[in-house]
């Protein structure tokens, strides 16, 4: 007899996260994993070291300030809410309470590459369909679905191409699924996709969406691991069974609070990645840099091929500048460039621009 792991779990390749070192350098740029250039909000470090009275203390189990935060500022009903580490951990719970061996999670072509991940830990087959052109296809989804489907991971807006479904389209995917099917809406770049409510209304809607969002982006809490969860009662009530009571500590739950109500720092994050995410694309573009227009906090800089983007990153890394190279997510003519503060974006240019020399 030997040790052996469960179904799944020897097929997963180890997560690659963004970059942040440059061997001899200080003066890093880190663009690699679309943190927020302006850091977290004042309101929520200070809760954070508030909360560092009582370490002693186990956390409350219900998540209920947090989630009546979350609910009053975005006008849900916060008995339909779950708090998670990381939204990450949401969508783990949603593959361990709803997804069994050989069965099948559709994700698309360019997806993020948790969505195989989470799939394989629980046994189940990643089915990729094909984008058109960067975009999420809902007929190729559609026609992917047989009697062994039993979730859809989508991503929107989505990462790494930043590009976005038009809510006529999202409707007609969560239409189109069989109602045993759920439809993860991964809402975690919805804050910088403008006038958007991040798939909300579908989950309210359709009994068969679950909404995904994080403190991760926006919010500049990526190391604090919080994220959460929308979808119908019955499907929250499930998730909270297999929820670890103690997920989350109170210093984690209060920085989160105080964040979600500090909406003058959201609103001045969106504002400028809004105008510097314009800038960055307007400057690639006019450098013959192939770049669709991106509906989160980072670009995707398409290269003639392969061998340039991967010249590109050199230059870039020689300078100090850390972007994120996405040939595991089959774009290896791309680097997905995370908009950083008018400092951080003149300066990548600069280096770009040097590099594809026209300057
Ligand atoms: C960054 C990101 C998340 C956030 O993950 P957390 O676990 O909340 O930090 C989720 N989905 C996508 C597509 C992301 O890019």
């Amino acid at each position: 007899m030997t040790i052996t792991p469960q179904p799944g779990i020897m097929d997963i390749a180890l997560y690659v996260s963004g970059e942040s070192r440059v061997e001899g350098r200080s003066d890093v740029l880190k663009l690699s994993s679309n943190e927020n250039p302006f850091g977290c909000s004042d309101a929520a470090r200070a809760a954070f070291l508030r909360a560092a009275q009582d370490l002693h203390r186990y956390p409350n189990t219900d998540h209920a300030a947090l989630r009546r935060a979350i609910g009053q500022v975005h006008g849900l009903d916060e008995g339909r809410i779950i708090c998670g580490v990381g939204s990450d951990e949401v969508l783990q719970f949603i593959c361990q309470a709803y997804v069994g061996v050989g069965d099948e999670v559709i994700t698309t072509e360019h997806g993020f590459s948790m969505y195989p991940i989470l799939a394989r830990a629980v046994g189940a087959v990643p089915v990729t369909v094909p984008e058109r052109e960067r975009r999420v296809d809902v007929d190729a989804i559609l026609g992917a679905v047989t009697d062994r489907t039993r979730l859809v991971f989508l991503a929107n807006p989505a990462n790494p191409t930043g590009t976005m479904l038009p809510e006529a389209e999202l409707r007609r995917l969560a239409a189109g699924l069989p109602s045993g099917v759920l439809l993860v809406h991964d809402g975690a770049y919805t804050e910088f996709a403008g006038d958007f409510d991040g798939g909300a209304a579908l989950a309210d809607d359709f009994a068969n969406v679950i909404m995904t969002r994080t403190f991760s982006k926006i919010y500049g809490l990526g190391g604090l691991r919080i994220g959460w969860g929308y979808a119908a009662r019955e499907i929250i009530d499930v998730l909270n069974r297999i929820r670890q009571p103690f997920n989350l500590s109170e210093a984690q739950m209060a920085a989160a609070e105080a964040a979600v109500r500090d909406r003058a720092f959201v609103a001045r994050c969106q504002a400028e990645n809004a105008k510097w995410r314009d800038w960055l694309r307007n400057a690639l573009t006019q450098m013959g840099i192939g770049c669709d227009e991106s509906y989160a906090n980072f670009v995707l800089a398409r290269f003639a091929d392969a061998d340039q983007a991967a010249a590109c990153d050199a230059a870039l890394k020689a300078e100090g500048i850390i972007v994120r190279r996405t040939g595991g997510y089959g774009l290896a003519e791309c680097l997905r460039i995370t908009v950083g503060d008018e400092a951080a974006c003149r300066r990548v240019v600069h280096v770009i621009a040097t590099f594809m020399g026209v300057r």
